[in-house]
């Protein structure tokens, strides 16, 4: 018995959280070693005095209080969580607690065992939480905002686009409209007075405006097509056989060959179908068109179709001046003419050949002809 009565002193002692005992006035009875650790006394130094003397001088007077109800209805509880309690070491210096209190009846009267716990450092976690949550809201606030602020932004930019959109449009009809229709009467008029005047001095001059009146329709007319294209989304489309198409176009271009003293060499013999707007001429025209402006007299000109499992490629070689390989990919936009050879063009051909064939989910390249010229493919995807 009274090995188990020191065994249990020990644990009472050696226990790891702070226990004070204090009877039914306040006043501390027992205190263990962790306690003394804890505060910072002696527990002779507080044996018999109040236990208010480990609670912060500002709470005292309500500690009373509370210690008074507390005895007239003594039950298990846990005090700390929500209530912020706070301790008192020896030197002055507060920290928080938490507190767990049991009633113990002896034959002297109501005990009370309170175990006390240091939470400083959990509190200081809870507190370095609390801001970092606080600032990680701060940060979003700041950032929705942020993205409502360039959501506005990106609306007005979409109204600004809208506006340039309309007014390119509205341009494009002015240059169609009010551009093509009074050149139009100028080239005739023209036409007119060159028959008259055949041959003598004035007709040079007139045939300098014949000629910069048909380099301004030209211009007016692929700069149209041009930003017609580029705003299209899609193009309608039907399945049309590519041979038939490039055959009517070759033989609109059997004159200017002529006139050049320039031979074709039609090879496609099979059809070829794919799904195609009939804008797919246009391609082929400027294909022709400017390997019959960029080749010499008398050169060849080879154009075939070639039905490749999932396309239909087909290409126009000439023998003609050739294109530096600097240039094979520039050529495409707009505006970018290369090597002119002194021949007339607004640099738009490519460009829109480019944008037809984007629009039909194909592509268009150039390579070298190995005999000296070029070879310009285009690759549409068979219905
Ligand atoms: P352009 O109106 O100048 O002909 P394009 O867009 O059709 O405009 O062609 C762009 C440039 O590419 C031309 O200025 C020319 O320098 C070059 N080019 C196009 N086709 C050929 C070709 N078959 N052979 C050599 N150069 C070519």
């Amino acid at each position: 018995m009274q090995e188990n009565k020191t065994l249990f002193e020990r644990f009472f002692e050696f226990a790891p959280d702070a226990i004070v005992v204090v009877d039914s006035k306040g006043r501390i009875v027992r205190i263990n070693a962790a306690a003394e650790t804890m505060f910072g006394y002696s527990r002779y130094e507080l044996l018999e005095r109040a236990i208010e003397v480990l609670v912060p001088e500002r709470f005292r007077e309500r500690h009373v209080e509370y210690r008074n109800e507390y005895f007239s209805n003594p039950r298990p509880r846990s005090l700390g969580k929500g209530l912020n309690l706070s301790g008192e070491r020896r030197d002055g210096s507060e920290f928080s607690v938490d507190i767990m209190l049991s009633p113990l009846e002896t034959s002297e009267g109501t005990l009370v065992i309170s175990i006390v716990r240091d939470i400083t450092e959990r509190r200081r976690m809870e507190e370095e939480l609390r801001r970092a949550h606080d600032e990680l809201e701060i940060r979003v606030k700041e950032r929705t905002a942020e993205l409502a602020k360039a959501n506005d932004a990106l609306k007005d930019y979409a109204a600004a686009l809208e506006e340039a959109n309309r007014i390119k449009d509205l341009f494009t009809d002015i240059m169609h409209h009010d551009l093509l229709n009074p050149l139009g009467a100028i080239r005739l008029m023209t036409e007119l007075q060159l028959e008259k005047t055949a041959g003598d001095e004035t007709s040079r001059g007139l045939l300098m405006i014949k000629r910069n009146v048909d380099k301004l329709i030209e211009m007016i007319r692929s700069a149209g097509m041009y930003a017609k294209l580029e705003s299209a989304e899609k193009l309608e489309r039907s399945k049309l056989d590519l041979n038939s198409i490039l055959r009517a176009v070759t033989e609109s271009f059997k004159l200017r060959m002529e006139e050049k003293n320039m031979r074709l060499e039609y090879l496609a013999k099979d059809e070829c179908y794919a799904r195609v707007n009939p804008i797919i001429e246009d391609v082929f025209s400027n294909l022709l068109d400017n390997a019959i402006k960029y080749s010499p007299a008398g050169s060849k000109i080879e154009v075939n179709i070639m039905d490749e499992n999932k396309y239909c490629k087909t290409y126009v070689r000439d023998w003609g001046y050739g294109i530096k390989d600097d240039d094979k990919v520039k050529l495409f936009t707009r505006f970018q003419r290369v090597d002119k050879k002194g021949v007339k063009g607004t640099g738009l051909g490519l460009a829109i050949v480019k944008r037809i064939m984007t629009l039909h989910g194909g592509r268009v390249w150039v390579e070298d002809n190995p005999e000296g010229g070029s070879v310009f493919y285009v690759e549409v995807p068979k219905s």
